[in-house]
């Protein structure tokens, strides 16, 4: 029932698909290793053409009415439904997602965001308009930046794409977006699209590696912002070259996300919530459920009942029936996940009670894994291990809780987990993360911001925020 995809592996430069002048990467398939097929890389003349063409397309694109900015947008939402089972395909294919979860869950909210951002657009405000001095009228604007380079990520690939073009170009930014070397099939096909949508240079798209061609970008005097999501380690690459012109950045960089159970909590309910959000995308996802802390009475049961329900993840290859959670991106996050599950074992104190070891194969697959017993000291514990990994950790106080929660580099996402609504709200008001739910865990809406603090970054993605971090607020005073 599912389709093969054709790879298309041109990028796109002032509305022209034209292949990368610089040496092929392999794409591979990550539940064999195999190769799925070479891109050539964008030189670094190609990349400064992209930014030559975002530039000179952004007056015309910066002063096309709202209304006609949706109009595009809306239809290349369209045009991704459309095609949706392509994108999830390649998607699957590349990024070892499996492919009914690709379909399913991201290409809709992915076409939700271009239409979001469609409607978004169009409500825009500035804050005031008045006399605040005697004979003259004051108005706020919000205007474009400019040139933005968009730097986006292997784990949601098309997603990462849309969250950072539908706001850019919806505030009417032009945009040089380059994809993760390892997964750039989505967007490559997402090129073909644009070409025909949307008027020349507005969107252009270079393939690469970071060092050579998202440096090349990121460097470039002509780009006004940038924004990317990624490590905490390409953040401070981003910061370092956006000091020379002072560029402004928009930084989404990982997470160790709490997820806090208190023993009055619905035990089904946290099982049913981590089992699911703790793997998803192979745990893969910088909000993933990944960092229990359990109250004391309820440890046990939950550490009991999570091993049953982690066991019973079904690993497979993307399109096999029934597959729930497919391989890592790499082997490289393959043996980087085994190395953290192995150091965490030779702890005396902390036991591997599900999973723990590779799959068989030349794939890269890791197990779903689940280690109880961790403290808060121990490196699986305080560090991002992007993989099929949840510790488990007991408390015995709301404030012990709240204090691990908070004690970690990053403050992206996090969750609680009780029956009781002021403790619910008491806790939640004290977590230091841009995202807090309550008895459920990586929810989103396009309506609803997206962004962390501390050593997650900055900047918001999704929502109306993201559109004032795309735009400038500007004053304009008329004397009568
Ligand atoms: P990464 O930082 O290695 O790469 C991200 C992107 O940056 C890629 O396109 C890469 O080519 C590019 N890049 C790398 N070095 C660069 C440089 N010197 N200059 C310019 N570009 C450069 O991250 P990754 O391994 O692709 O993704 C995993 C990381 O992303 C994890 O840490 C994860 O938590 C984070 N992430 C964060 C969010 C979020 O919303 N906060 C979402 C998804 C992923």
């Amino acid at each position: 029932m599912t389709i093969t995809p054709t790879y298309s592996t041109q990028l796109l430069i002032g509305g022209e698909l034209v292949n990368g002048t610089s040496a092929a990467l392999d794409v591979l398939d990550p539940a064999t290793g195999h190769v799925l097929v070479g891109v050539h890389q964008a030189s670094n003349e190609q990349v400064d053409a992209a930014v030559a063409a975002a530039k000179s397309a952004f007056g015309a694109w910066a002063s096309t009415p709202p209304k006609d900015r949706a109009a595009a947008l809306l239809a290349l939402a369209d045009a991704i439904d459309a095609d949706g089972e392509t994108y999830a395909a390649l998607e699957s294919d590349n990024a070892g997602k499996p492919y009914g979860a690709a379909l399913a869950d991201e290409i809709p909210a992915i076409s939700d965001t271009f239409r979001f951002f469609a409607g978004a657009c169009r409500t825009l405000t500035g804050a005031v308009a008045g006399e605040y001095l005697a004979g003259h009228t004051s108005f706020i604007r919000r205007d474009p930046v400019g040139v933005v380079a968009s730097i986006a990520p292997w784990n949601y690939p098309l997603m990462m794409a849309a969250w950072k073009l539908a706001p850019a170009l919806a505030a009417g930014n032009t945009v040089v977006l380059k994809p993760s070397e390892q997964t750039p099939l989505t967007t490559l096909h997402l090129a073909r699209t644009l070409q025909d949508l949307l008027p020349p240079g507005v969107v252009n798209i270079v393939s690469g590696l970071g060092s050579t061609v998202g440096s090349r970008l990121i460097n470039h005097p002509d780009v006004r912002m940038v924004s990317v999501t990624g490590s905490i380690g390409t953040g401070q690459h981003v910061l370092e070259a956006a000091k020379a012109s002072i560029k402004r950045t928009h930084l989404e960089l990982g997470g160790k996300a709490p997820v806090i159970v208190f023993d009055d909590a619905d035990l089904d309910a946290v099982v049913e919530g981590i089992r699911v959000f703790g793997y998803y995308n192979a745990g893969q996802d910088c909000t993933a459920a990944c960092r229990v802390y359990a109250q004391k009475g309820i440890y046990d049961r939950l550490v009991a009942a999570l091993a049953d329900a982690v066991t019973s993840i079904n690993m497979g290859t993307q399109r096999a029936e029934g597959t729930e959670m497919g391989p890592l991106v790499s082997a490289a996050q393959r043996d980087r996940v085994a190395g953290f599950v192995d150091r965490a074992r030779e702890l005396g104190h902390v036991e591997v009670v599900a999973g723990g070891h590779a799959g068989a194969g030349g794939g890269f697959f890791y197990q779903p894994t689940l280690i109880a017993g961790a403290t808060q000291d121990d490196e699986i514990v305080r560090r991002e291990v992007f993989g099929p990994v949840v510790t488990v950790t007991p408390f015995a106080t709301e404030d012990e809780a709240v204090t691990w929660a908070n004690d970690s580099d990053y403050g992206l996402a996090s969750s609680v987990w009780t029956n009781h609504a002021g403790r619910a709200l008491r806790v939640s008001a004290q977590l230091q993360y841009g995202a807090t739910w309550v008895n459920t865990h990586f929810m989103l809406v396009s309506e609803m911001p997206h962004g962390g603090f501390k050593q997650s970054g900055y900047g918001k993605d999704l929502s109306s925020y993201a559109l004032e971090d795309y735009s400038v607020v500007r004053h304009v005073m008329i004397k009568h």
